[in-house]
């Protein structure tokens, strides 16, 4: 196959988006939130567990640690009680706890705005800080996590399993008002088409622009 020169992946990848949006139209964050530390929370959670589980352990969790403060005060043993059906609760509670301290310590009590603040919060790494900034502050932000790593590796627009030099070259071939949509329908693809190891190529909007179709018609 020839190689693809960066004009016509542009162009590939911003058609690929074209029609995720018309096949998505309805893509948005599957956690449940009315904030940004409502957010926060729920991404912490999210790791290694499914949105649905999460949405089933939030109502309790913030009904029980409102604002930051109060889960900057919580017991570490309290916090795994609630959350312990999520998985890795000893990590999880722990990171929750630190991340409220320091928004409380360094941040007067609201979570903040910036990429370089977030990634200083324990248990908030560049995925889910992307999350925050786009979905709650309005910043486009590329949120890579496995969906995103294996679809666009499938697709030829970025190539290995570094989520932060995806991010980047992702980055290169969309404009960044696409960004964190792009993610969400990204991920609403790989939960309900290219589905790891059973991916339903045929039934793929995107199979003309896919390097990695199988096919029983091409
Ligand atoms: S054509 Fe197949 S491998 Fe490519 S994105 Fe669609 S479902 Fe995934």
């Amino acid at each position: 196959m020839p190689r693809e020169s960066k004009a016509a992946r542009r162009a590939r990848a911003i058609e690929i988006n074209a029609r995720l949006t018309r096949e998505y139209p309805h893509a948005a964050c599957a956690l449940v939130h009315n904030d940004a530390y409502q957010l926060l929370v729920a991404t912490i959670l999210s790791a290694q567990c499914t949105d649905k589980r999460v949405n089933l352990v939030t109502p309790r969790f913030f009904a029980t640690w409102p604002t930051p403060a109060d889960l900057a005060a919580a017991d570490v043993d309290e916090i795994i009680e609630v959350i312990r059906s999520t998985g890795f609760f000893n990590h999880k509670a722990k990171s929750l706890k630190g991340m409220a301290v320091m928004v409380i310590e360094a941040y007067g009590g609201r979570v903040p705005a910036g990429l370089d603040d977030l990634v200083r919060l324990p248990g908030v790494g560049r995925k889910t800080a992307n999350v925050i900034l786009g979905n709650v502050f309005g910043v486009p932000g590329l949120a890579v996590d496995t969906h995103m790593l294996r679809l666009s590796n499938l697709l030829g627009l970025a190539r290995g399993r570094d989520a932060v030099k995806v991010e980047h070259t992702l980055g290169k071939l969309l404009p960044p008002e696409e960004w964190t949509m792009f993610s969400h329908r990204i991920i609403e693809h790989g939960r309900k088409v290219c589905i790891a190891r059973r991916p339903r190529c045929d039934e793929c909007t995107i199979n003309e622009l896919c390097p990695s179709r199988k096919s029983t018609f091409t």
